[in-house]
């Protein structure tokens, strides 16, 4: 189904937001072409996991940010925090089930290691495709990218419908 992302996205952080109180929580949209092709619960999991890795992760509070901008055919998603950062060693593992990474300073963060699998795996059924960039004690983002909705011109009757309520955003291709 058509999804409007930033709509999903609020409605994550009005969830998560109850959590913390050292946390403040910005959105920035700066595309109106925010809609996308895919299973409402299942993308709100995607940033879930995201934003609650963020409050977990920054224990003492800071600026959470998601910004939403368009890049060449694609919609991203940052979900930026100010917390512990990741250590580069650990990145390539990252996203594999059951992967934490061990330091002192996350040692009592509870977890099992799954919150970013199943990310990876949400995003790969939406044909995005998720990526980080971290510095150690400065923060980390998360970006989530997935593909525009696209149309091509004369299909199906059928898809007349569906065209409609997605016409505002796509982009016809010819
Ligand atoms: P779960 O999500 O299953 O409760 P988890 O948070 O440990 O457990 P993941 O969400 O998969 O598991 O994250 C894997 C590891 O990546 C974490 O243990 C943590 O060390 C690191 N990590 C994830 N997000 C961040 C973040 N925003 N900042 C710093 N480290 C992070
Ligand atoms: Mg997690």
């Amino acid at each position: 189904k058509y999804e409007d992302l930033v709509s999903i996205i609020e409605n994550v952080i009005d969830t998560q937001k109850v959590n913390t109180t050292i946390h403040q929580f910005h959105v920035r949209k700066e595309t109106d072409k925010t809609t996308v092709l895919g299973d409402r619960d299942k993308l709100a999991q995607v940033f879930t996991n995201l934003i609650s890795n963020a409050i977990k992760y920054s224990p003492e509070g800071g600026n959470i940010t998601v910004r939403i901008y368009e890049r060449g055919n694609r919609l991203c998603v940052d979900v930026q925090d100010e917390g512990l950062g990741i250590p580069e060693e650990a990145i390539p593992n990252l996203f594999k089930k059951f992967y934490r990474v061990d330091n002192s300073d996350r040692r009592r963060i509870g977890g099992t290691g799954l919150g970013l699998a199943i990310v990876k795996e949400i995003v790969k059924a939406h044909e995005g495709e998720v990526t980080v960039t971290s510095e150690l004690k400065k923060g980390s983002t998360f970006t989530v990218s997935l593909p525009l909705v696209t149309l091509a011109r004369g299909g199906d009757d059928e898809r007349e419908t569906d065209e409609k309520q997605a016409r505002a955003h796509v982009i016809i291709v010819e």
